[in-house]
C-alpha cells in the first residue's frame, strides 16, 4: 500500500472491513448524535479542520461530501470522502492532539458539528454508537500505520541507535509515519549531504513537513507533533498518575471513569514494560495471548475515552513539603494534584560491560518486539535471563531466527520461570539452552560483530559472531527522582500500607490519626501501584489490579 495518486477514492485499504471503517450511521444513529451538538451548513471548498489544529470538532455529513486531505508541502493528498450518513474522525480526535489532516467540504451540504468535548460525552454515554465510533477510529489509525501515512518522515539507518529509539516512540505511541531507509537509498543520502547534516546528526526527522529534527529526543518529537500541546498544565488536578505502564493506565481508566480530573505523565510511551513484551499469554481474557503493545494501546484509548489527559514528558521531581502536591516535570513544567499515584515500574537491569552502552540499539536490547525482530531477520541471536520474560522472548524469537542462544547464569529454569515456557524452550529445535553461562566481551566497531561467553562450570570462554543480544536480566526500580520524599526499602522500592512500620512512619512525622491505607505511601494521598512497590507481584495482572483498586482510596482521600 505505497501508492498514493490524488483519485476521488483516497487511500487504498489493507482491510476488507470498509463498512466498518467507513460505517454509514442510520437516521437514528443520526438523531442521537444531533442531540449532542448542532446542524451547520458549508460551502464547496470551506476547510472545516486544517492540519495541526488540536481538539478538532466531529462531523456527520447529512447532506454533500467532506474531504480529508493530506497536506504536505504545497502538496495534498486525498485520503478518503466522507458522504452522507458517515463522519469524521480518527484515535487523534478523540485524545485532541494535532490534526493529521485538513477537512474540506468536497461538495456543499450540511453536517452535525461536535465539539471535541461534546464528541467525547457522546461515547462515554451511548454504548452503541461509542463502539461504532471507537472502532472506526481505531481501524482508520491502523490504516494510517500500514500506509505510513502521518505528518511525518523518519530518514534513518539500522546501524543508528538513535532510529531504533524514535521507530519505537512512534509506534509505541500508536504514531504513523513514513521510513526512508539510508543504507538503502543513496539518493536519500545525497540529499542530507546537500544540507549539510552529518552522520552524527542521523536519524532526521522531519515533521510536517517544515521542521527538520536531528536526531531528537523523544521529548523534542512529542513537541513537535504537540503531543501536549492541549493539555492545561496549570490546573490542580484530583490525581496525577506518574508512569503509563499497565498499573498507571489502570489507575487513569478507572479514576477518569470515576469523574476525577486525571492527569497521567509518561516519559516514553504508554506500555511500560508490559509494551516491550512480544505475547502475554497469561493476561485473564486473552486464550491466545495478546502483544504487550496491542494491550497498552487498548488501555490507553480507554483512558483517553473517559477524559484521562497524557502527558508525554518526565516526572523529575516530587515536591512533598506542601499540598496541593508538585510534580515537577522535564523542561521545568511544574504540575499541582491534590493525590498521586505512583506507577513508575522498574528499568531494566544491565550487564556489567564496558562497552555495552556503544551497542544499544545496534545489537544489545532490552525489548523482544517486532521491531527488534525484524532488525534480527534470519541470524542467530542471544537471549541473556533466566525469567519469564526471557523465557518469551526466546520462544518469540525462535520464530523467526536461525538459532536463539539462552544464556543463564544458574544451572536451571526451574525456579525462575513459568512451566509452560520451559516446556516450549525445551521442546523447540531453534532453542540452544546454556546453563552456568555468561558473555564476558562484546567486539565490533560500527555495530555488534562478536560476542564472548563464558561456561563457569568448565572455565571455557567461546566467541561467536553474533550481532543481536538480548538482555532480559531484571529490572530496578525507577524511584530515585523521588529524592527523600518517602520510606523506599532497601533495593528502592516504594514502601506502602502495612509494609510501613510504625518506625518507619515515626521516621517520617505522618501527620495524621489514621494508619497509611493499602498502597498509600508515607507521604499522606500519594500511593504506589505495580512494580515499583516494593513486595509487588511482578505481573501484568497484578499491576492493573493495584492500578484499578487503589482509585477507591484516592477517593476517600479527595473526601478527608
Ligand atoms: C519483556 C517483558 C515481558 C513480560 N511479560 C509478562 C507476561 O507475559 N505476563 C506478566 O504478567 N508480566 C510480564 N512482564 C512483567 C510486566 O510487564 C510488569 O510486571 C508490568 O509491566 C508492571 O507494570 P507497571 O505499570 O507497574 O510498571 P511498568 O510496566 O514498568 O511501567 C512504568 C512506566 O512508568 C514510566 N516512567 C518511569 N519513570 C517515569 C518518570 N519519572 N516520569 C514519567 N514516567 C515514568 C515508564 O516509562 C513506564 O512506561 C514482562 C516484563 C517484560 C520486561
Amino acid at each position: 500500500m505505497t501508492a498514493r495518486s490524488k483519485t476521488r477514492r483516497g487511500l487504498p485499504l489493507t482491510s476488507t472491513s470498509i463498512e466498518k471503517i467507513f460505517p454509514k450511521l442510520t437516521p437514528a444513529q443520526i438523531d442521537r448524535i444531533k442531540a449532542h451538538g448542532h446542524i451547520r451548513a458549508v460551502q464547496r471548498g470551506e476547510v472545516l479542520v486544517e492540519q495541526g489544529d488540536t481538539s478538532v470538532p466531529f462531523f456527520v455529513v447529512i447532506a454533500g461530501e467532506l474531504e480529508i486531505l493530506r497536506p504536505f508541502g504545497a502538496d495534498e493528498t486525498l485520503v478518503t470522502v466522507h458522504s452522507s450518513g458517515q463522519f469524521t474522525g480518527e484515535v487523534n480526535t478523540l485524545s485532541g492532539r494535532k490534526s493529521f489532516f485538513r477537512v474540506r467540504a468536497a461538495k456543499s451540504g450540511k453536517v452535525i458539528e461536535l465539539k471535541h468535548q461534546q464528541m467525547l460525552t457522546l461515547v462515554q454515554t451511548d454504548a452503541e454508537l461509542g463502539s461504532i465510533l471507537m472502532r472506526a477510529f481505531i481501524l482508520r489509525r491502523v490504516e494510517l500505520i500500514a500506509a505510513g501515512v502521518g505528518d511525518i518522515v523518519l530518514i534513518g539507518s539500522t546501524h543508528s541507535a538513535g532510529t531504533l529509539r524514535i521507530k519505537e516512540f512512534l509506534m509505541r505511541n500508536g504514531h504513523p509515519y513514513s521510513y526512508i531507509d539510508l543504507d538503502r537509498d543513496p539518493d536519500v543520502q545525497n540529499m542530507l549531504d546537500s544540507f549539510q547534516i552529518s552522520v552524527s546528526e542521523i536519524p532526521v526527522l522531519i515533521c510536517r513537513g517544515q521542521v527538520v529534527l536531528r536526531d531528537p529526543s523523544n521529548q523534542e518529537i512529542a513537541d513537535c507533533l504537540g503531543f501536549n500541546e492541549s493539555i492545561d498544565q496549570t490546573q490542580v488536578r484530583d490525581l496525577i498518575v506518574i508512569g503509563a505502564g499497565p498499573s498507571g493506565l489502570a489507575a487513569a481508566v478507572y479514576g477518569a471513569s470515576e469523574g476525577l480530573d486525571v492527569l497521567v505523565l509518561e516519559t516514553s510511551s504508554p506500555g511500560g514494560q508490559a509494551g516491550s513484551s512480544s505475547r502475554i499469554e497469561n493476561y485473564l481474557g486473552f486464550p491466545t495471548g495478546i502483544s504487550g503493545q496491542e494491550l497498552a494501546s487498548r488501555a490507553y484509548l480507554q483512558a483517553q475515552k473517559f477524559g484521562a489527559e497524557i502527558l508525554i514528558s518526565k516526572a523529575t521531581q516530587l515536591i512533598c513539603d506542601r499540598k496541593p502536591y508538585v510534580v515537577e516535570v522535564e523542561g521545568g513544567g511544574r504540575i499541582s494534584a491534590r493525590t498521586v499515584v505512583i506507577a513508575t515500574g522498574a528499568q531494566y537491569r544491565k550487564l556489567p560491560l564496558e562497552n555495552l552502552s556503544r551497542f544499544e540499539g545496534t545489537g544489545i536490547y532490552y525489548g523482544a518486539t517486532f521491531v527488534e525482530a525484524q532488525l534480527c531477520g534470519g541470524d542467530e541471536v542471544i537471549v541473556v535471563g533466566g525469567g519469564n520474560s526471557a523465557g518469551q522472548a526466546a520462544v518469540f524469537l525462535a520464530q523467526t531466527t536461525k538459532r536463539v542462544h539462552m544464556l543463564v547464569r544458574s544451572n536451571s529454569l526451574a525456579d525462575s520461570m513459568s512451566r509452560y515456557l520451559i516446556r516450549r524452550i525445551e521442546t523447540s529445535p531453534t532453542i540452544v539452552f546454556r546453563p552456568n553461562t555468561e558473555i564476558v566481551t562484546l567486539e565490533g566497531i560500527d555495530r555488534l560483530d562478536s560476542v564472548y561467553w563464558r561456561n563457569n562450570e568448565t572455565g571455557q570462554t567461546e566467541q561467536h559472531k553474533i550481532s543481536h543480544v538480548f538482555i532480559m536480566t531484571g529490572a530496578d526500580p525507577n524511584t530515585n527522582w523521588l529524592d527523600g520524599c518517602m520510606v523506599l526499602d532497601p533495593k528502592g522500592f516504594i514502601k506502602a500500607g502495612p509494609d510501613l512500620s510504625s518506625e518507619d512512619l515515626s521516621s517520617v512525622n505522618w501527620p495524621i490519626k489514621r494508619q497509611p491505607y493499602l498502597l498509600e505511601t508515607s507521604l499522606p494521598g500519594v500511593f504506589a501501584v505495580g512494580d515499583v512497590r516494593g513486595g509487588s507481584i511482578k505481573r501484568v495482572a497484578s499491576a492493573v489490579g493495584e492500578g484499578s483498586i487503589v482509585i477507591s482510596f484516592v477517593h476517600k482521600v479527595l473526601q478527608e
